[in-house]
């Protein structure tokens, strides 16, 4: 039988598809089911880090599925697979229960006018809509890439980055969160902040970490 319902004639008249495999999609799906199951993340085991962190979760390895999307999200002007990424952190929440407040690393005004959107803010406000508590605390002002800067560089590069927004209200403990945890510094650093504005725990979450043992 025909399904004349509104979202079978749109699906008809605007086929979508899958941003990293082609599949065509179903109306309302950012990616494809097999893309968004790829992986049964979060990440088990322990991870390395470094204070001020008090701990580190990540949803996947920065590789395959999971690279594509967030280099997809970021390079290829595509604000909906902020979706993708916030069930992918949401997943990893849940696993762990971390029921504390989110902030995410700021965005700098070169990467904002380069992108045309916030990356961090739009996942954040889709955990929001989840019923998250979300709280915009940070600006960042621009500094040299970190692309190509070992550890210690990358350290020296991010000090003084990121600034406290005026008039917030931080809680004693809270969810830094990012795309992609490489080093460890931008989070580092932002937890150095946050904590010298009085926050006592601050647990590092992102989607992605470099690094993934060969397989
Ligand atoms: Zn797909």
């Amino acid at each position: 039988m025909l399904d004349f319902s509104i979202a079978n004639i749109i699906d008809f008249l605007f086929p979508r598809f899958c941003p990293v495999c082609g599949k065509k999609v179903e109306y309302r799906e950012v990616i494809c089911e097999s893309c968004l199951n790829a992986f049964e993340g979060p990440l088990t085991g322990t991870f390395s880090f470094r204070p001020p962190l008090d701990g580190v979760y990540h949803f996947w390895w920065y590789e395959d599925v999971v690279e594509r999307v967030i280099k997809i999200y970021k390079y290829s002007d595509r604000p909906s697979l902020a979706r993708v990424l916030a069930i992918w952190i949401d997943r990893t929440l849940r696993y762990y229960s971390l029921n504390l407040p989110i902030t995410y690393v700021a965005t700098t005004p070169g990467a904002f006018k380069e992108r045309g959107f916030d990356t961090m803010k739009m996942i954040g406000d889709k955990l929001k809509k989840m019923g998250y508590t979300v709280l915009e605390t940070l600006t960042a002002k621009d500094v040299p890439s970190q692309a190509g800067l070992n550890r210690s560089e990358r350290l020296k590069n991010v000090r003084g980055k990121f600034q406290l927004l005026k008039h917030v209200k931080l809680p004693r403990e809270l969810i830094i969160m990012d795309d992609v945890y490489t080093t460890g510094a931008t989070l580092e650093e932002c937890a150095r902040l946050l904590k010298s504005c009085g926050v006592r725990r601050v647990i590092g979450v992102t989607v992605a970490r470099t690094g993934a043992p060969e397989s």
